[in-house]
């Protein structure tokens, strides 16, 4: 698979990335990306700086983030792009992910803690390192506290779905998501839709109700995904009448699996939902 020019999911140290904002752009640049979004977990922290490195290295970076939500019930990531920054809708949605982040890391932690795992370290380990804690700082700090080996085992044995120390969290809607980032002038997309465990027929649902709340598009093209959840994510965009993105979900230059701009194309028949975008890379080509 030929290197992307547009990467639109990509983290940095704002949330549960490696690499600082400005190490990300080189990172990404480095691999042939023209135009990238970060994409930080209920977070803007990391965007002047990705910005202003993405100047300096002559590639685009637009505004972006990936905001928590919840379904029936589940938790779904809703990325946002293009966005202003400082609109009142956007101000008041990172002020309650903020205070969401912290209630419901307070709570993985007590969770751990009645299981007999060390959650209040834990959570104190995460704190010191971001001040919106994922359940990926709660992996590394129980890898550290040496209750496993390393942060993926910790995470599959502590805090995945069905696990001791998994909490949902109190997210917004779907459709709530959706609207802030409209409402912020911004275009929305469901992230990595192959990984939500639905059946066909319910994730079109997800999908009609996203594309009704005003949601742009799904992530079609993205990390690590085989032809299959390719194809997956392909019909949910095309039977839902959503356009198509593009994002390797890259948090780490030490795993292996999905490297920025290492992503299929996506077919000429979708529309790419960067065509929106106001920046002139509205009309990168994705090859
Ligand atoms: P949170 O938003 O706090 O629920 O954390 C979600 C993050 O955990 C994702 O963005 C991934 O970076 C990470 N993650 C999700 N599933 C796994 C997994 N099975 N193993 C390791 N990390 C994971
Ligand atoms: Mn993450
Ligand atoms: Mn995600
Ligand atoms: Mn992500």
């Amino acid at each position: 698979m030929s290197a992307s020019a547009v990467d639109l999911h990509l983290h940095s140290t704002a949330s549960d990335g490696r690499l600082d904002p400005s190490a990300l752009v080189a990172h990404v640049a480095a691999r042939g990306v023209r135009l990238m979004s970060l994409t930080d977990h209920d977070t803007i922290a990391g965007l002047a700086e990705a910005s202003a490195a993405a100047d300096a290295a002559g590639i685009t970076c637009v505004t972006g983030i990936e905001l928590s939500a919840v379904w029936r019930g589940r938790g779904i990531h809703i990325l946002g792009y293009d966005f202003d920054p400082e609109a009142p809708a956007m101000g008041a949605m990172l002020a309650g992910q903020h205070d969401r982040r912290l209630s419901r890391a307070r709570q993985i932690a007590a969770r751990l803690d009645r299981a007999r795992a060390p959650g209040q370290a834990a959570l104190e380990l995460a704190l010191a390192a971001t001040p919106l804690p994922t359940r990926t700082h709660f992996a590394r700090a129980l890898a550290e506290l040496g209750v496993a080996p390393d942060a993926p085992t910790a995470f599959e044995q502590w805090l995945a779905r069905g696990r001791p120390g998994y909490v949902t969290g109190e997210w917004p809607t779907v459709a709530a998501t959706v609207e802030c980032i409209v409402a912020s002038g911004g275009a929305a997309v469901i992230a990595h839709p192959h990984r939500y465990t639905l059946s066909n027929g319910v994730r079109r649902e997800l999908g009609t109700e996203f594309r009704e709340a005003g949601g742009a598009g799904v992530e079609v093209a993205t990390g690590g995904a085989n032809a299959t959840q390719f194809d997956m994510c392909l019909s949910l965009a095309v039977r839902c009448g959503l356009e198509g993105s593009a994002g390797s979900d890259f948090h780490d230059p030490a795993v292996p699996w999905n490297p920025p701009g290492r992503l299929a194309k996506l077919p000429t028949s979708l529309r790419p939902v960067w065509r929106r975008f106001r920046a002139p890379a509205g009309c990168i080509e994705q090859a």
